[in-house]
């Protein structure tokens, strides 16, 4: 199984991306999947580019619209595994109307974001998940907003499956991915990946400095949402591994009566002449 394709990706050298993908190609295979049973699908960002680069079904959404495609896709085909990724630019400014709406909405797809804090494309500007006080070409004098938590928006939302790691541990991030992917319902994974050219702040160094992987928490219990909200505030999101998961959880499709046995693609959609005009009719 190989998720492999021909195309070199355009990151920069050293960028957290690259991680990030070879952990994705790694988790599927592990899971056992083949390409055409995987479709990955970004927004805009130099992670949107993603969708791109891994051997599968895939699609380069508009800017924060990545996760609506995705879900369509999941609701439309429930024999693939659908992943969708982007940056933080993407879902956590303009595409974060959807973001909270599919945390709360668990349909059983994975959301990885590449989160850098900072703008990359467009060459370094503050972005929603960047520190108060951050200094860029669009805040010279600092950022005078709060951050975006995603950790914390994502406790709040009611999302079932929360994880958070590192590009540079990819051992732990593939692990992570293989998790997600086999949870059923949507499952949130929000990644450190950083842009090595833009933002000199929250390097490798940093992250290794300052998370601390669950494990190393006293008695903390991943299924217990008020111990993983606690750890959550204490230590300001800064957490690494899997923060929260409800196994028992059922997911968006698990609710709906049928759909398990005939997704839309199994169903004979063609509209009958008579079903027409009585639609029409409804309208007169
Ligand atoms: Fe990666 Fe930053 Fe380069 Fe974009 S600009 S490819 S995020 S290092």
């Amino acid at each position: 199984k190989d998720f492999r394709n021909n195309i070199k990706p355009n990151w920069c050298p050293g960028c957290g991306d690259f991680s990030v993908q070879a952990a994705i190609q790694k988790a599927c295979a592990a899971n056992g999947l083949e390409p055409d049973e995987l479709a990955v699908i970004t927004g805009i960002g130099c992670s949107g580019r993603l969708s791109g680069y891994i051997k599968s079904y895939g699609f380069h959404a508009t800017h924060g619209r990545s996760l609506p495609v995705a879900q369509g896709v999941k609701m439309a085909n429930d024999d693939l595994t659908v992943i969708a990724s982007g940056g933080d630019g993407d879902g956590f400014a303009i595409g974060m109307g959807h973001t909270v709406h599919a945390l709360k909405r668990n349909i059983d797809i994975t959301y990885i974001v590449m989160d850098n804090q900072i703008y990359g494309l467009t060459k370094g500007q503050t972005s929603p998940s960047s520190a108060k006080g951050f200094v860029t070409k669009s805040t010279p004098d600092g950022a005078i907003e709060n951050p975006i938590h995603p950790i914390r928006t994502a406790m709040a939302s009611g999302a079932t499956f929360i994880a958070q790691s590192v590009s540079s541990d990819i051992k732990q991030l593939t692990a992570i991915i293989q998790e997600a992917i086999n949870h059923k319902g949507f499952s949130f994974v929000n990644v450190f990946s950083p842009c090595v050219t833009y933002n000199k702040v929250n390097t490798y160094d940093w992250f290794k400095e300052h998370l601390t992987p669950v494990e190393d928490i006293e008695n903390y219990d991943k299924h217990d949402s008020k111990n993983a909200m606690n750890a959550i505030m204490e230590y300001e999101g800064l957490l690494k591994g899997i923060i929260y998961h409800d196994e028992n959880a059922k997911s968006y499709q698990e609710h709906l009566d049928g759909y398990q046995d005939q997704p839309l693609i199994s169903r004979e959609m063609r509209l009958e002449k008579e079903n027409f005009d009585e639609m029409m009719a409804e309208f007169k």
